[in-house]
């Protein structure tokens, strides 16, 4: 999607601070970090919301945790903890409309969240 900022940083358009990335997904530092690690895993292909994800895109989903589980290693969080979260819509507070993983540590999480 030409319109997609998302879209744009898996094609390279935009460059974002790119912390891991294969064929298929990029992982990228939040540009309004919420925790001393906070990125963001999209697969490469726009995919709008969780609502739109298809059988077709079960493995798609499975690498975009195992790219988190990567994220969490290169920033030294995995033994200590971290958490995964993917807005839907607009109650949740989704804003970008490509659908994203964030990877949320390096201090203690709250719950339940806001
Ligand atoms: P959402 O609210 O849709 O779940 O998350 C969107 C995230 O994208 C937010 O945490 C926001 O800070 C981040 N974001 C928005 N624009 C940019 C940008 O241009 N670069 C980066 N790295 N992150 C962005
Ligand atoms: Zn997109």
């Amino acid at each position: 999607m030409s319109d997609c900022l998302f879209c744009k940083m898996a094609s390279g358009e935009i460059q974002p601070d790119v912390v891991y990335e294969n064929d298929e997904v990029l992982a990228f530092r939040d540009i309004n970090p919420q925790a001393p690690t906070h990125v963001l895993v999209i697969p490469r292909r726009h995919i709008s919301t969780l609502n739109d994800l298809t059988e077709a895109d079960a493995e798609l989903v499975g690498k975009l945790f195992l790219a988190a589980k990567e994220v969490a290693r290169i920033d030294g969080i995995a033994e200590a903890g971290y958490r995964t979260v993917m807005n839907c819509n607009a109650q949740a507070g989704q804003t970008v409309f490509h659908i994203h993983l964030h990877v949320l540590g390096g201090r203690a999480m709250h719950w339940p969240p806001g």
